[in-house]
């Protein structure tokens, strides 16, 4: 098989989504690869505030980190509307956000994570690129078993199999927690990184991009806001009782 060195620079593939955990996968890639790309996903997500932020984000850290963006190679937007047609959830549809009866939130697409790096990886394997980047983590998880460790290793040995080429599937936030990928945020980018975040990335499932608090933009109410803010409270707090000190 393959090696990762082997091949011709070494560079990563982010998968993108223009949300708070993606864009700190972006900004920890950038830190380490000489060549990262991006790649999204047009699924139908119910706004197209998602994707139109995706390329606000990408400019952004372009015009912020000047190192990085000479590393940053194109961005790759692929359509997957099937997707959107087999899949009845609370992301796709206008339904209420609620548990299901399997448990997991209306917001899970089954099996998206699955789907998505396979597509990454077939991109990735025409790119030359030897690492897929992705911000699944199973601390803040909501459930979503595609989320999960094992899911990541048992499709990073399928992918390398399936192409007879090493691909590597880093997640770097799998066990960090909202407050932790703040404070990642900060040790990659400084402030500079943490204000960009609180300012251009979306996570609001409702895409809600009127409303603007301390930890960004968003309804405040859905579960993915409530994370978030929950996520920055808890890391200003762990800031200002250090500064104390
Ligand atoms: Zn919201």
């Amino acid at each position: 098989m393959e090696k990762a060195s082997e091949m011709a620079s070494g560079g990563a593939l982010v998968l993108f989504s223009g949300g708070q955990d993606s864009t700190v996968c972006l900004a920890w890639a950038l830190a380490r690869y000489p060549r990262v790309e991006t790649i999204g996903f047009d699924y139908g997500q119910r706004h197209a505030v998602e994707l139109a932020q995706r390329t606000v984000v990408i400019e952004a850290v372009r015009a912020a980190f000047p190192p990085w963006g000479r590393a940053l190679g194109p961005d790759h937007l692929l359509a997957l509307p099937e997707l959107a047609r087999i899949s009845e959830t609370a992301l796709t549809r206008e339904t209420e956000i609620a548990l299901t009866e399997a448990g997991l939130p209306s917001t899970f697409v089954p099996g998206r994570n699955l789907l998505f790096l396979t597509y990454a990886a077939a991109l990735a394997y025409r790119r030359g690129l030897a690492m897929l980047v992705a911000g699944v983590c199973e601390t803040d998880y909501s459930g979503y078993p595609d989320c999960r460790a094992a899911t990541m290793r048992a499709q990073e040995e399928a992918i390398s199999l399936g192409l007879d080429r090493e691909i590597t599937i880093e997640t770097p936030l799998m066990h960090l927690d909202k407050a932790a990928t703040w404070a990642l945020a900060q040790s990659l980018g400084g402030t500079a990184l943490v204000e960009l975040i609180r300012e251009h990335t979306h996570t609001c499932y409702l895409g809600d991009r009127e409303h603007r608090h301390a930890w960004g933009y968003g309804c405040g109410h859905c579960p993915a806001c409530e994370l978030r803010a929950r996520g920055w409270y808890s890391w200003r707090d762990h800031e200002s009782e250090q500064s104390l000190r």
